[in-house]
């Protein structure tokens, strides 16, 4: 026998027997697997439910939502969930909503302020180290996202995308839990091109607890939800075609690239509701190799190394292949703005290098003498940044730094300061070429550098490979820096602890 106690998010069974409280139900949560004392997740399910923990008795281990004091002998509990945590959220890079529109969406490019933190500790050459370190996610070549998905507190998300896994990060035990796709569930993988997902709170639809995002997959789009008291996910389908590219959000719209049953490449249109509108075919266009999304000047664009597909919300797509012998090098970065407001694209025609105008059936061309690594005006020609035009000659203050190499991760747009700032890896010593840099060159030695009104060194890293692998994210207050190589993810704090 059991009472039951209905809260108004969740209903209660209390065990006449032992006092002790099990969760049946809560709202969007779906079903309950309440296991939450036996997997050591009571704390973490306590505070994402806002729920009651003992504070000086144990006649039950948790206790509804509400619960002031203990039934059974009147002593105080802790109230949790009272007063919601207010941290930015974090879907990687690409996906920040905040950037205004003359930033490039869709590249590295955070709105957060970063550099006010991390340029007061001691500048460069003093070589700083982490504060803080976490374990890696089991399937380490995973995207991050950090956000409260509807519950009071934010939470750490990592997506496997080759592997179709979805990891959660219980911060008050201090592990890894992979969610366990619910019956029915969609295989969560995709290969096809590089993973985007678009945040569920970006949209126009009622906010469900349990809200991740819309996940693009082999089999179609999906939105993606989360249950951490039962440590599982559940979707549901949006758009049932194979999805071939990470989907795009302008202007409320959302586009879609999908495979046709025909084989050709498709353009599904979306309200920022998920109500359907327009498709198009856009013929024999290529079905992998895309990059995510750049959202620019009122147009989303898709680039492939054959060529570019744009879309404007309320019009055709237009696919735009590359001029005559010129190919993108898309690995050196992403597109960049010159400063008249027009985008380029560094590549190469097999001679030499050059920037591209991007968007424009006869584009111009900006010959350069040398690759240059970076996006959105976060450049650099070796060990120097570029500040003026993309094709501009590199601002040399040190020498020294033309024997080394650097690679931005990040960079933070910040209004109030007129040079580009942000994370970056410089490569010590290094003459050879930036695209075997990139590869699978083993670096001897790296730094983490924040590039700023003060450059800071935040760590350094021996024997680096696939440095193109490193991800950074912003979490609880700090900036991450995660390599599928690293046993640990590296961590810096944001704020001076108080
Ligand atoms: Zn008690």
């Amino acid at each position: 026998m059991a009472y039951r106690w209905e809260t108004p998010a969740s209903i209660w069974l209390e065990d006449e027997h032992s006092g002790q409280f099990e969760l049946a139900s809560s709202d969007g949560l779906g079903r309950i697997d309440w296991q939450a004392a036996a997997r050591g997740r009571l704390a973490d399910c306590a505070h994402l439910l806002g729920a009651s923990l003992p504070r000086s008795c144990d006649h039950a281990a948790i206790y509804p939502e509400g619960f002031a004091f203990c039934p059974t002998c009147g002593r105080p509990l802790e109230r949790l969930g009272a007063a919601p945590e207010r941290h930015p959220d974090w879907w990687g890079p690409y996906a920040d909503a905040l950037l205004p529109r003359h930033v490039p969406h869709g590249l590295p490019v955070t709105s957060l302020a970063l550099g006010d933190s991390l340029e007061e500790r001691p500048p460069a050459p003093e070589v700083g180290r982490f504060d803080v370190a976490m374990p890696p996610p089991p399937n380490a070549h995973c995207v991050f996202a950090a956000a409260t998905c509807g519950f009071p507190e934010q939470r750490l998300l990592a997506l496997a995308p080759g592997r179709g896994v979805l990891q959660y990060w219980d911060p008050l035990a201090e592990v890894w839990h992979v969610l366990l796709p619910e019956e029915g569930a969609a295989d969560l993988a995709f290969g096809a091109s590089d993973y985007g997902w678009l945040p569920t709170s970006h949209l126009q639809v009622p906010a469900r607890r349990g809200d991740v995002a819309l996940v693009p997959t082999a089999r179609g789009l999906y939105r993606l939800a989360i249950n951490p008291v039962s440590e599982t996910c559940r979707t549901e389908a949006v758009l049932a075609a194979p999805v071939v590219a990470a989907p795009g959000l302008m202007r409320r719209q959302l586009g879609v690239l999908v495979r046709n049953p025909g084989g050709t490449l498709g353009l599904c249109c979306l309200g920022a509701d998920l109500s359907p509108g327009p498709q198009f075919d856009c013929g024999a266009l290529p079905l992998t190799g895309w990059t995510r999304p750049i959202g620019y000047d009122g147009q989303l664009f898709w680039l492939h190394g054959e060529g570019q597909l744009v879309w404007r919300p309320g019009e055709a797509p237009r696919w735009l292949a590359w001029p005559d012998t010129w190919l993108p090098s898309l690995d050196l970065g992403g597109p960049t703005l010159s400063r008249d407001g027009r985008m380029w694209l560094i590549g190469h025609d097999g001679q030499s290098y050059s920037f591209l105008e991007l968007g424009t059936e006869r584009p111009q061309r900006e010959p350069i003498d040398g690759a240059r690594l970076g996006f959105a005006n976060l450049l650099f020609r070796r060990g120097h940044p570029v500040v003026d035009e993309p094709w501009s000659g590199e601002h040399v203050e040190d020498q020294h730094e033309d024997d080394s190499l650097v690679l931005p991760l990040l960079r933070s747009f910040n209004n109030n300061r007129s040079q580009p700032s942000g994370l970056v890896l410089r490569f010590h010593k290094y003459t050879g070429r930036a695209e075997e840099a990139l590869a699978n060159r083993v670096i001897a030695r790296t730094t983490v550098e924040w590039i700023g009104r003060r450059n800071v060194i935040l760590d350094e890293v021996a024997r680096l490979a696939r440095p193109l692998d490193c991800v950074p994210f912003v979490y609880a207050n700090r900036l991450w820096l995660h390599h599928p190589d690293w046993n640990r993810i590296r961590g810096w704090n944001l704020e001076v602890p108080t």
